[in-house]
């Protein structure tokens, strides 16, 4: 057993990326401020190589800046694609967001697993339509379950009640105990480790470059956004900048003067686990379990290893990738309790990582009025997707290619960045600080 503190991923396909160290005096690399483009991208989690992407294939030009891609929140992401079992009160919106992101994924996966011989090769995303099953623990679960249930109805959406029998006919090492459960079929999922893996490779392939360095601010020209200024010296000029850096959008230097963006992190404790050859397939759907009202969920990879998570916390510790020994308790105990072979697992894996969270739980997605209401130019902000980052990947890179087409969808204007007050400021519109 291991504990693996998490990492980088590498392009699949680092032959044809061009990485670029763009920097004064870097041996190999580029110089300072010679780097330019049509779109910037700061941040390589899932969000910003799917914009990256998405940009590439509209024929801009494409840099994404990020000293360690793919090492944040989504390195811990289970990566289910679940707008069904993620509906929670009062969140319409973002469910429309959700829906519209699930009704995207098939062809983005597609079009990304085309080149790899297929989404369930060891090149490819992992994106798989099986379905979910939700189920509950006691009587209590049972009765929290029905009542999403009947919320999930509401909107449309299906979830059809099974008996226990048809449960476990369906998933034999499901526990007799369970006292219900739903099939959900709209809710699948993908791999966010290997989508990265995959669309880096793509990227790189499509003549992407990526530049290994923090950003620390955005670089401002004539009124307008220009592109974006590297920590330690040197530049990447861009038409666009799409700030994708997840919680450490709220960090960058030279943002618009007033504008807030209330990020906060959210941990999560996540488990990866070796199923051994007889208990091959421990499960064919995920299970969403509810245990004494505590959410528990158990993905089923095709590689013969599983998922369970997990935790939410705001704690705040002081090492921010530390797992939590009751977090990874309450995984092990919960999930046993709906899937009693677990306790037979070889684990893997415990990661822990900092979801970024909102007031409102939804994205910080779209540009920034200026006080006279007109739109900064060159810039657009894609963070703050908490929970749904990777099933919402698609709809951020959608959204944020409409943005830079200037063809905006009116009915994503409610998740622009600048919805929360601004902070005071003393002179004008000009950026917080200076660009140099
Ligand atoms: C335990 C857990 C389970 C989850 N499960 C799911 C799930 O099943 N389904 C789902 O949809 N979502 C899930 N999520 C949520 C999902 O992981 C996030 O919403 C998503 O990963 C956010 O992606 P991102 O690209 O915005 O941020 P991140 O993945 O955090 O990426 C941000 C990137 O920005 C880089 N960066 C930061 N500052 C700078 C800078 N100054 N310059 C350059 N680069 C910078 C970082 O190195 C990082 O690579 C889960 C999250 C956790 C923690």
């Amino acid at each position: 057993m291991g504990t693996r503190a998490g990492g980088a991923a590498e392009p699949a396909n680092d032959a044809a990326a061009r990485v670029c160290d763009t920097g004064p005096g870097t041996a190999g690399g580029t110089t300072a401020g010679d780097t330019s483009a049509d779109v910037a991208v700061i941040g390589g989690g899932v969000i910003g190589h799917g914009i990256a992407f998405e940009a590439i294939r509209s024929g801009r030009s494409v840099v994404l800046i990020d000293d360690a891609p793919g090492s944040g929140a989504s390195w811990a992401a289970a990566g289910m694609l679940a707008p069904v079992s993620e509906l929670h009160y009062q969140e319409e919106q973002l469910l429309e967001l959700m829906l519209e992101a699930s009704r995207l994924w098939p062809g983005f996966a597609a079009a990304l697993d085309a080149g790899a011989a297929g989404a369930d090769s060891p090149a490819g995303t992992g994106y798989l339509t099986t379905p979910t099953l939700a189920v509950g623990a006691d009587a209590a679960d049972r009765r929290a379950l029905a009542d999403l249930r009947e919320v999930q109805q509401g909107c449309g959406l299906a979830v059809e009640p099974l008996t226990v029998r048809e449960a476990r006919t369906r998933e034999p090492l499901l526990s007799p105990g369970i006292s219900c459960a739903f099939d959900i079929p709209a809710d699948h999922q993908v791999d966010p480790r290997r989508l990265i893996t995959r669309l880096a490779g793509v990227l790189g392939a499509e003549g992407g470059v990526f530049v290994r360095r923090r950003a620390a601010g955005l670089l401002w020209q004539d009124g307008q956004v220009a592109g974006v200024r590297l920590a330690g010296g040197g530049s990447v000029r861009a038409a666009e900048t799409v700030v994708a850096n997840g919680l450490g959008a709220a960090a960058l230097e030279e943002l618009p003067a007033g504008l807030a963006l209330p990020l906060r992190p959210v941990y999560g404790d996540i488990l990866r686990l070796r199923v051994p050859p007889h208990l091959q397939p421990l499960l064919t759907a995920t299970v969403r379990g509810m245990v004494r009202g505590v959410p528990v969920y158990i993905v089923p990879r095709q590689d013969g290893t599983v998922v369970i998570g997990a935790t939410q916390r705001e704690d705040g510790p002081s090492d921010p990738h530390a797992v939590s020994a009751g977090g990874i308790y309450q995984l092990l105990r919960d999930a046993q309790q709906l899937v009693p072979a677990v306790a037979e697992l070889e684990l893997l894996e415990a990661t822990a990582r900092a979801r970024p969270g909102t007031p409102d739980n939804a994205p910080l997605l779209g540009r920034v009025a200026r006080a006279d209401g007109a739109d900064v130019p060159g810039l657009i902000i894609a963070t703050g997707f908490f929970r749904h980052g990777v099933l919402l990947t698609p709809a951020a890179a959608a959204v944020c290619r409409q943005l830079m087409d200037f063809t905006p969808d009116p009915r994503w204007g409610g998740f622009r960045p600048d919805r929360f007050p601004r902070i005071p400021v003393t002179s004008g519109d000009s950026p917080k600080k200076e660009a140099a």
